[in-house]
């Protein structure tokens, strides 16, 4: 048995936002109604990614939907923002395939690439007909991705690439992996290349057994002498801050994200709370105890949209910086996940089962905690902001 989502709007936010910027969340959120809400729980149960939505994703515009030209929607990035917090209502590793394509797959072929890269790629990821995966993480390497070992040598016409990755979301239903690595005629400068799938020594395997983001396919890589012509190379890729670029879209997408499963979860708490019974005949929202739970998940809630809200009015401004989006990301996770187990509490028994949302949002948002910078990666990024002291 599940509720219909009300909509959290405790302090009317909503009227700081524009009639588009509405019915760009309106169109997604209705989206995410009819076509993911039906039936996520059962792709979270058999780890399957609902492919068969892509295209209609495609034609919504949501695939690099802040980006402008080559068939992007160009929307703002408050606009883009409550498109990933709707997605994320309805699951956040959906959300996180729709990142990929997006901030980490789009965003560095428009930023870095050749206008034949850009020519060729992003008309075809916008659309969904062709997906893209991004490998930086190594098993050997993720908070410190500056450590990779995935290498690119200079050989003829192009490069040859060797080397792992892991943990890489939508690996084996990419098209194209944005795929970084240390080029050893230049230092061992980190610089980006453009890998087709169908590559000879390129592989893709997937990664089972996870309890998190089961609705999303996530996959080890594996390059053995995979030759890519010099074309290939992302030619305005330029060290590890590209790299991290890229991530501070998608964590700038995640801190939206974040919301929309905190609302999913505290939404469902309030509904659950008013109708389900326990002693003199009393709904439990009238203990105080759940209310206090209730009254914390809102005010988390509504200072995590207020958070969010001023980073992207920064974003479209051109005045974030990344310790805001950092402060974005961290926050907005953290509370989400507080939410969950708050709402998992509030429904007893049936908190743990999947007619209801709340037990796999909360088994999802322990993944968003962990990837694009783990929550503790963030603190020393704002400690590092402050004292101007870095302690990582
Ligand atoms: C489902 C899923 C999908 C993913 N998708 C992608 C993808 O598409 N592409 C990609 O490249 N990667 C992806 N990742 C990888 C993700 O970005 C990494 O898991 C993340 O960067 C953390 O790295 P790690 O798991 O190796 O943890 P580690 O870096 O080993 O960290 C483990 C713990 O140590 C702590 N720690 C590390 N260094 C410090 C320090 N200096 N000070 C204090 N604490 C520290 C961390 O905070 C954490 O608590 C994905 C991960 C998951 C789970």
């Amino acid at each position: 048995m599940g509720f219909k989502f009300q909509g959290v709007d405790f302090l009317h936010l909503d009227s700081y936002f524009s009639e588009d910027e509405l019915l760009v969340r309106r169109t997604a959120r209705d989206f995410v109604e009819d076509n993911l809400v039906p039936i996520i729980e059962e792709c979270f149960r058999t780890e399957r990614f609902p492919r068969q939505l892509v295209p209609v994703m495609g034609e919504l515009g949501f695939f690099g939907a802040n980006l402008e030209g080559y068939g992007c929607a160009g929307m703002s990035n408050v606009e883009y923002g409550l498109v990933m917090q709707e997605l994320e209502r309805g699951d956040s590793g959906f959300r996180s395939f729709v990142s990929v394509q997006s901030a980490l797959v789009m965003y560095p072929i428009y930023t870095f690439g050749s206008d034949e890269q850009k020519n060729n790629w992003l008309p075809a990821l916008a659309t969904g007909e062709k997906l893209g995966c991004f490998g930086l993480t190594e098993p050997g390497f993720g908070s410190n991705p500056g450590g990779m070992t995935t290498t690119a040598r200079k050989s003829g016409d192009g490069y040859i690439l060797n080397g792992e990755k892991m943990w890489i979301t939508s690996g084996t239903i990419a098209d194209v992996a944005v795929i970084w690595a240390k080029v050893e005629d230049e230092g061992d400068k980190v610089r980006g290349f453009l890998v087709e799938t169908d590559r000879h020594g390129f592989k893709a395997d997937d990664i089972h057994g996870k309890w998190s983001l089961r609705a999303s396919v996530t996959s080890g890589l594996s390059l053995q002498d995979v030759h890519v012509p010099e074309c290939n190379l992302l030619p305005k890729s330029d060290g590890l801050k590209s790299p991290l670029m890229c991530l501070n879209q998608a964590r700038y997408g995640i801190a939206w994200g974040a919301i929309g499963a905190a609302m999913s979860c505290y939404d469902c708490a309030l509904q659950y709370s008013l109708l389900r019974k326990q002693f003199r005949d009393q709904p439990i929202a009238s203990h105080q105890l759940v209310q206090q739970k209730l009254a914390w998940m809102i005010n988390e809630i509504t200072k995590a949209q207020l958070l969010v809200l001023q980073v992207g009015r920064l974003k479209d401004a051109g005045k974030v910086q990344h310790q805001h989006i950092s402060m974005a990301k961290r926050n907005n996770v953290w509370m989400a996940l507080e939410c969950a187990r708050l709402s998992r509490d509030i429904l007893g028994a049936n908190g743990v089962a999947d007619d209801y949302p709340i037990m796999r949002h909360l088994m999802n948002l322990e993944s968003v905690k962990t990837y694009e910078g783990t929550h503790d990666i963030h603190t020393l990024i704002i400690g590092q902001s402050v004292t101007g002291i870095d302690a990582f």
